[in-house]
Protein backbone atom coordinates (compact mmCIF):
# COMPACT_ATOMS: atom_id res chain seq x y z
CA UNK A 1 0.00 0.00 0.00
CA UNK A 2 1.38 3.26 -1.02
CA UNK A 3 -0.80 6.03 1.23
CA UNK A 4 0.02 9.96 1.85
CA UNK A 5 -1.15 11.28 5.58
CA UNK A 6 -2.23 14.43 5.46
CA UNK A 7 -3.42 16.60 8.11
CA UNK A 8 -2.48 20.03 10.54
CA UNK A 9 0.74 19.83 12.80
CA UNK A 10 0.21 17.76 16.11
CA UNK A 11 -3.01 15.28 13.97
CA UNK A 12 -1.09 12.67 15.22
CA UNK A 13 -0.32 11.30 11.57
CA UNK A 14 3.62 10.34 12.98
CA UNK A 15 1.93 8.55 16.08
CA UNK A 16 -0.30 6.60 13.72
CA UNK A 17 2.77 6.04 10.89
CA UNK A 18 4.74 4.24 12.80
CA UNK A 19 1.44 1.99 14.72
CA UNK A 20 1.02 1.54 11.52
CA UNK A 21 4.39 0.84 9.74
CA UNK A 22 5.06 -1.81 12.62
CA UNK A 23 1.44 -3.35 12.24
CA UNK A 24 1.23 -3.99 8.92
CA UNK A 25 5.15 -3.73 7.18
CA UNK A 26 4.98 -1.07 5.29
CA UNK A 27 7.95 2.08 5.46
CA UNK A 28 7.21 4.71 7.41
CA UNK A 29 8.85 8.17 5.40
CA UNK A 30 8.42 11.11 7.29
CA UNK A 31 10.58 14.10 5.38
CA UNK A 32 10.38 16.40 9.41
CA UNK A 33 12.21 12.84 10.68
CA UNK A 34 14.67 12.98 7.47
CA UNK A 35 15.48 16.14 7.86
CA UNK A 36 15.87 16.53 11.68
CA UNK A 37 17.84 13.58 11.65
CA UNK A 38 19.82 15.86 8.48
CA UNK A 39 20.60 18.61 11.08
CA UNK A 40 21.96 16.67 13.76
CA UNK A 41 24.16 14.75 11.93
CA UNK A 42 25.00 18.31 9.86
CA UNK A 43 24.93 17.66 6.37
CA UNK A 44 24.25 19.98 3.87
CA UNK A 45 20.81 19.29 3.39
CA UNK A 46 20.32 19.64 7.61
CA UNK A 47 23.02 23.05 7.23
CA UNK A 48 20.02 24.50 4.37
CA UNK A 49 16.80 23.11 6.39
CA UNK A 50 17.74 24.34 10.20
CA UNK A 51 16.77 27.63 10.03
CA UNK A 52 13.32 27.22 7.84
CA UNK A 53 12.67 24.22 10.26
CA UNK A 54 13.44 26.89 13.51
CA UNK A 55 11.10 29.42 11.92
CA UNK A 56 8.43 26.59 11.42
CA UNK A 57 8.34 27.49 7.80
CA UNK A 58 8.86 24.36 4.35
CA UNK A 59 12.50 24.18 3.52
CA UNK A 60 12.58 24.38 -0.14
CA UNK A 61 11.07 22.06 -2.07
CA UNK A 62 13.82 20.36 -4.46
CA UNK A 63 15.72 19.79 -1.34
CA UNK A 64 12.16 17.27 -0.01
CA UNK A 65 11.48 15.99 -3.28
CA UNK A 66 14.99 14.77 -3.69
CA UNK A 67 15.14 13.26 -0.47
CA UNK A 68 11.71 11.23 -0.56
CA UNK A 69 12.11 10.67 -4.68
CA UNK A 70 15.38 8.82 -3.59
CA UNK A 71 14.04 7.26 -0.18
CA UNK A 72 10.89 5.76 -2.33
CA UNK A 73 13.45 3.57 -4.55
CA UNK A 74 15.23 1.61 -2.12
CA UNK A 75 14.64 -2.07 -1.51
CA UNK A 76 13.26 -1.99 1.75
CA UNK A 77 9.56 -0.34 0.37
CA UNK A 78 8.86 -4.12 -0.95
CA UNK A 79 5.12 -3.62 1.14
CA UNK A 80 4.41 0.18 0.45
CA UNK A 81 4.75 3.44 2.09
CA UNK A 82 3.38 5.67 4.53
CA UNK A 83 4.61 9.58 3.37
CA UNK A 84 4.02 11.67 6.95
CA UNK A 85 4.73 15.28 6.22
CA UNK A 86 4.95 15.23 2.46
CA UNK A 87 4.05 16.57 -0.06
CA UNK A 88 3.27 19.60 1.96
CA UNK A 89 1.85 21.93 -1.35
CA UNK A 90 0.81 21.83 -5.01
CA UNK A 91 4.59 21.51 -6.27
CA UNK A 92 5.45 18.82 -3.78
CA UNK A 93 2.06 16.99 -5.15
CA UNK A 94 2.92 17.20 -8.67
CA UNK A 95 6.31 16.04 -8.56
CA UNK A 96 5.19 12.93 -6.09
CA UNK A 97 2.91 12.26 -9.33
CA UNK A 98 5.82 11.51 -11.65
CA UNK A 99 8.02 10.44 -9.82
CA UNK A 100 5.52 7.40 -9.13
CA UNK A 101 4.61 7.21 -12.13
CA UNK A 102 8.13 7.05 -13.34
CA UNK A 103 8.88 4.29 -11.35
CA UNK A 104 5.09 2.64 -12.27
CA UNK A 105 3.51 3.10 -8.82
CA UNK A 106 0.74 5.38 -7.71
CA UNK A 107 -1.01 6.32 -4.52
CA UNK A 108 -3.80 3.63 -3.40
CA UNK A 109 -5.06 6.27 -1.07
CA UNK A 110 -4.77 9.83 0.32
CA UNK A 111 -5.85 9.53 4.63
CA UNK A 112 -6.42 13.27 5.79
CA UNK A 113 -6.33 13.80 9.60
CA UNK A 114 -9.13 16.02 10.07
CA UNK A 115 -8.30 17.99 13.37
CA UNK A 116 -9.47 21.14 15.20
CA UNK A 117 -6.58 23.93 15.71
CA UNK A 118 -7.42 23.58 19.34
CA UNK A 119 -6.66 19.99 19.84
CA UNK A 120 -3.31 20.78 17.56
CA UNK A 121 -2.12 23.08 19.81
CA UNK A 122 -2.71 21.23 22.73
CA UNK A 123 -0.90 18.47 21.63
CA UNK A 124 2.22 20.24 20.02
CA UNK A 125 2.74 21.92 23.29
CA UNK A 126 2.31 19.02 25.31
CA UNK A 127 4.60 17.14 23.25
CA UNK A 128 7.72 15.97 24.25
CA UNK A 129 10.69 15.03 21.80
CA UNK A 130 13.83 12.06 22.46
CA UNK A 131 17.23 14.35 21.99
CA UNK A 132 18.74 10.68 21.51
CA UNK A 133 15.73 9.12 19.10
CA UNK A 134 13.40 11.13 18.19
CA UNK A 135 10.77 9.64 20.23
CA UNK A 136 7.53 11.21 20.76
CA UNK A 137 5.97 11.82 24.39
CA UNK A 138 3.05 13.73 25.67
CA UNK A 139 3.11 14.94 29.10
CA UNK A 140 -0.72 14.61 29.84
CA UNK A 141 -1.69 12.04 26.54
CA UNK A 142 1.46 9.69 26.66
CA UNK A 143 3.21 10.20 29.63
CA UNK A 144 7.09 8.60 29.75
CA UNK A 145 7.64 6.33 32.56
CA UNK A 146 9.86 8.43 34.33
CA UNK A 147 9.26 12.31 33.79
CA UNK A 148 11.86 13.86 31.34
CA UNK A 149 13.21 10.50 30.41
CA UNK A 150 12.47 8.48 27.20
CA UNK A 151 11.26 4.90 27.82
CA UNK A 152 13.09 3.87 24.96
CA UNK A 153 16.55 4.77 25.17
CA UNK A 154 16.99 6.64 28.01
CA UNK A 155 17.57 10.00 26.50
CA UNK A 156 16.53 13.61 28.03
CA UNK A 157 13.00 14.65 26.75
CA UNK A 158 12.96 18.26 25.56
CA UNK A 159 10.41 20.70 23.97
CA UNK A 160 11.27 20.82 20.57
CA UNK A 161 12.51 23.91 18.86
CA UNK A 162 9.52 24.19 16.61
CA UNK A 163 7.03 23.46 19.29
CA UNK A 164 7.39 26.83 21.03
CA UNK A 165 3.41 28.48 20.65
CA UNK A 166 4.79 31.48 18.08
CA UNK A 167 6.40 28.63 15.92
CA UNK A 168 3.54 27.03 16.65
CA UNK A 169 1.33 29.56 15.37
CA UNK A 170 3.59 29.70 12.14
CA UNK A 171 3.52 26.14 11.11
CA UNK A 172 -0.70 26.38 11.58
CA UNK A 173 -0.48 29.71 8.99
CA UNK A 174 1.89 27.50 6.75
CA UNK A 175 -0.57 24.78 6.59
CA UNK A 176 -3.45 26.68 6.03
CA UNK A 177 -1.99 28.70 3.04
CA UNK A 178 0.11 25.89 1.61
CA UNK A 179 -1.19 22.55 2.31
CA UNK A 180 -4.47 22.81 3.42
CA UNK A 181 -5.24 23.28 -0.74
CA UNK A 182 -4.24 19.72 -1.13
CA UNK A 183 -6.99 18.00 0.58
CA UNK A 184 -9.27 19.53 -2.50
CA UNK A 185 -6.49 18.30 -4.97
CA UNK A 186 -6.52 14.60 -3.81
CA UNK A 187 -10.31 15.06 -3.28
CA UNK A 188 -10.58 16.11 -7.00
CA UNK A 189 -8.43 12.98 -7.76
CA UNK A 190 -10.66 10.21 -5.76
CA UNK A 191 -8.15 8.89 -3.98
CA UNK A 192 -9.15 11.15 -0.23
CA UNK A 193 -10.62 9.36 2.54
CA UNK A 194 -10.79 11.51 6.06
CA UNK A 195 -10.67 10.34 9.72
CA UNK A 196 -11.16 12.77 12.60
CA UNK A 197 -7.37 13.28 14.09
CA UNK A 198 -9.44 14.46 17.26
CA UNK A 199 -9.90 10.52 18.63
CA UNK A 200 -7.39 9.49 20.62
CA UNK A 201 -4.36 6.94 19.47
CA UNK A 202 -6.28 3.96 19.83
CA UNK A 203 -9.43 4.87 18.75
CA UNK A 204 -7.77 6.33 15.74
CA UNK A 205 -6.01 3.49 14.44
CA UNK A 206 -8.83 0.96 14.47
CA UNK A 207 -10.73 3.52 12.50
CA UNK A 208 -7.88 3.52 10.09
CA UNK A 209 -7.48 0.02 10.23
CA UNK A 210 -11.40 -0.73 9.21
CA UNK A 211 -10.49 1.90 6.30
CA UNK A 212 -7.37 -0.03 5.30
CA UNK A 213 -10.18 -2.95 5.52
CA UNK A 214 -13.07 -1.06 3.34
CA UNK A 215 -10.20 0.11 0.66
CA UNK A 216 -9.34 -3.81 0.14
CA UNK A 217 -5.28 -2.59 0.69
CA UNK A 218 -5.40 -5.17 3.86
P1 LIG B 1 4.77 18.62 11.92
O1 LIG B 1 4.63 18.22 13.36
O2 LIG B 1 4.56 20.07 11.67
O3 LIG B 1 4.05 17.73 10.98
P2 LIG B 1 7.27 17.72 10.78
O4 LIG B 1 8.13 16.96 11.69
O5 LIG B 1 6.53 16.98 9.73
O6 LIG B 1 6.31 18.53 11.72
O7 LIG B 1 8.09 18.88 10.06
C1 LIG B 1 8.90 19.77 10.77
C2 LIG B 1 9.49 20.82 9.83
O8 LIG B 1 10.27 20.18 8.79
C3 LIG B 1 8.48 21.66 9.05
O9 LIG B 1 7.99 22.74 9.81
C4 LIG B 1 9.31 22.10 7.84
O10 LIG B 1 10.20 23.12 8.15
C5 LIG B 1 10.13 20.86 7.54
N1 LIG B 1 9.47 19.96 6.56
C6 LIG B 1 9.03 18.71 6.79
N2 LIG B 1 8.47 18.18 5.68
C7 LIG B 1 8.54 19.15 4.73
C8 LIG B 1 8.12 19.24 3.37
N3 LIG B 1 7.48 18.24 2.76
N4 LIG B 1 8.37 20.38 2.70
C9 LIG B 1 9.00 21.41 3.28
N5 LIG B 1 9.41 21.40 4.56
C10 LIG B 1 9.19 20.28 5.29
ZN1 LIG C 1 14.93 8.04 23.06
Amino acid sequence: MNIVLLGPPGAGKGTQAKVLSQEFGVLHVSTGDMLRDAVKRGTSVGKSAKTYMDNGELVPDDLVINMVSERILQKDVKRGFLLDGFPRNKTQALELDDALTRIGKSLDLVLYFKTSPEVSIERLSGRRACTECGANFHIRNMPPRKEGICDHCGGSLVLRNDDTPETVKRRLSVYENETESLIEYYKQKGTLREVSGNLDVKKLFTKIKGLFLEERLL
